[in-house]
């Protein structure tokens, strides 16, 4: 089981704050596994609730039509939440809900890696970044703890403000080009992994001299996450320095 399944499986069956007695579903996040980006929002409202999966109601339904706009595939993203599950009449989560849930969030972030994590609204912009105030940072990337991450506005807000859409589709044409531009393709091949065992696909990254004194391979599986590192044979030019 991939290491996300397994944090999916947690999320469902957590029960570290009171959201759990008043929840229908826990909402885990989904997605691209390998994805560049990871969205990140509130926490679930009543249709998340109804269906266990992140943004499938009206502030999903925007999420959509902007990632359509700028040529941003869903199934390419990973999306999530930072409270997992939904808040009684979509109330803001208190701080004692966020902390609970913190660990989840953190784990997607590590797991996935990603090139840069889209912060959509206050409540995640405080959470990850302890942040206020979006519509005076919206646009903007910042560095922490050696990841990037994207501000943004939370989609929802512009049901209720529409002269927020024009801005944040520009926010979003901007991640579009950060993405394009750090988006080196990706090597894959298929081999037997030495951990879940199976036949599966594995990332190569082919790691400089310079990182590891000698010029080394990594083989990460996409299934498990199991890294293997392989010294390429030496070839007649590396013999030679
Ligand atoms: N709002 C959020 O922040 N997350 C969802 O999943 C849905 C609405």
């Amino acid at each position: 089981m991939h290491q996300l399944e397994k944090i999916a499986e947690a999320v469902r069956s957590c029960t570290n704050c009171k959201l759990c007695e008043t929840r229908t579903n826990a909402v885990p996040g989904k997605g691209n596994f390998d994805a560049d980006v990871i969205f990140v929002g509130e926490a679930p409202g009543r249709n998340e609730d109804t269906h266990g999966e992140p943004f499938v109601g009206a502030a999903g339904k925007r999420l959509d039509a902007i990632l359509a706009d700028t040529g941003i595939d869903r199934k390419d993203v990973y999306i999530t939440n930072i409270v997992k599950c939904r808040p009684p009449s979509n109330r803001l989560p208190s701080k004692v809900e966020e902390l609970a849930c913190i660990d989840f969030i953190n784990q997607e972030i590590e797991i996935i890696s990603p090139k840069i994590i889209c912060v959509m609204g206050n409540t995640a912009y405080g959470t990850l970044l302890g942040g206020k105030e979006i519509t005076k940072n919206h646009g903007k990337i910042i560095e922490k703890g050696g990841k990037k991450f994207f501000l943004t506005f939370h989609p929802a807000a512009t049901i209720y403000n529409q002269n927020l859409i024009d801005e944040l589709k520009k926010d979003f044409k901007k991640l579009a080009e950060f993405l394009r531009e750090n988006g080196e393709e990706k090597q894959y091949e298929e081999r037997r992994c030495d951990f879940c065992m199976t036949k599966t696909k594995h990332e190569v990254v082919v790691m400089p001299k310079i990182v590891t004194r000698k010029r080394k391979w990594l083989f990460k599986c996409t299934e498990c996450n199991h890294e293997r590192w392989l010294q390429p044979y030496r070839t007649v030019a590396e013999s030679l320095y």
